[in-house]
């Protein structure tokens, strides 16, 4: 498999304090541990764009966007969006870059240079809805990598899968109405962002109990999204890989291994190859506890790299 790894130096320097769990560490964790397997070398290196204003406004209220811009702070000051999130001095370029990557990724695979993407980036997007910034995210990364294949790329069916310990609410919100986009997430229940569930036919709610074992989330994935997927024959299969579901990550209740990453990847795999030519874009969500991270998100883009 031909599998781009799309980052930004940019990256790393939206920083919103120390004690702050969504910290720069966290792609340094990625990155090492990708060295660490000798995968990096493996992989097609690229810089992340920032993306376009037309990009973000697919799935961004104008007035939003002119408002993050507007109250960037100046060095040393910061300010509270709501109480997980601050926008830094560098937050903004952070976060266009990661947004950026999505739309590249989704260009690389639609024009067959790779397969697979893997955006390995920061600040995460899928709290992110189409007027606030919540829950550590500012742009809807996934989502505005999904707009770019359906209005750039023409495509009718995009499925968006996120095993992100928490609601991509972000998603949900952009999306909801749109049939041409199938949303499967799975997520422990109740718990954070706690938004209303819109019952849709393109939306898939998998939701895991506090203390959810792999047996769990497996069987969701087998009975919940497997179907959904296989119904919708979506000609793009984009991933909001988030790794706080991982029992060492205390950010949630559940209880996943390095191995569920890599099993929901294989999975991930078949649908894409029986439905979509292998076209996978998976970007970063969560997952901030940096050994757990660090393994399993190499054990997710293994998969995508068809490494055995
Ligand atoms: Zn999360």
């Amino acid at each position: 498999m031909r599998t781009a790894y799309i980052s930004h130096r940019d990256c790393l320097l939206h920083d919103m304090g120390e004690f702050h769990p969504e910290s720069p560490e966290r792609l340094h964790a990625i990155e090492d541990r990708l060295v660490a397997s000798q995968l990096m070398p493996l992989l097609r290196h690229y810089d992340a764009p920032r993306a376009e204003r037309a990009q973000l406004l697919r799935v961004h209220d104008s007035a939003y966007v002119d408002d993050l811009f507007a109250r960037a702070p100046q060095p040393g000051e910061a300010v509270m969006l709501d109480p997980d999130t601050w926008l830094a001095p560098h937050t903004l370029e952070a976060a266009l870059h990661a947004a950026g990557a999505a739309v590249l990724g989704v260009d690389l695979v639609m024009s067959g240079e790779m397969e697979t993407a893997f955006c390995g980036v920061r600040p995460p997007g899928h709290h992110a809805e189409r007027h606030r910034a919540m829950g550590f995210c500012f742009f809807n990364n996934i989502a505005v990598g999904a707009a770019h294949a359906l209005e750039q790329h023409g495509l009718q069916r995009v499925a968006i899968l996120d095993f992100d310990a928490h609601h991509g609410n972000g998603t949900e919100d952009i999306f909801k109405d749109d049939p041409r986009v199938l949303f499967c997430s799975s997520f422990q229940h109740p718990f954070y962002p706690a938004t209303p569930l819109a019952e849709r036919p393109n939306l898939i709610h998998s939701k895991l109990r506090n203390g959810a074992y792999s047996e769990e989330f497996q069987q969701a994935v087998t009975e919940q999204w497997l179907p959904a997927v296989n119904r919708f024959k979506p000609q793009l299969i984009l991933v909001s890989a988030g790794f706080d579901a991982h029992f060492e990550d205390d950010m949630s209740g559940l209880n996943l291994l390095d191995t569920d990453y890599a099993w929901v990847t294989e999975r991930i795999m078949e649908l894409a190859a029986a439905h979509c030519e292998n076209r996978v874009v998976s970007t970063l969500e969560g997952g901030y506890v940096m050994n757990a991270l660090g393994r399993s998100a190499a054990a997710h883009i293994k998969v995508l790299m068809g490494v055995h």
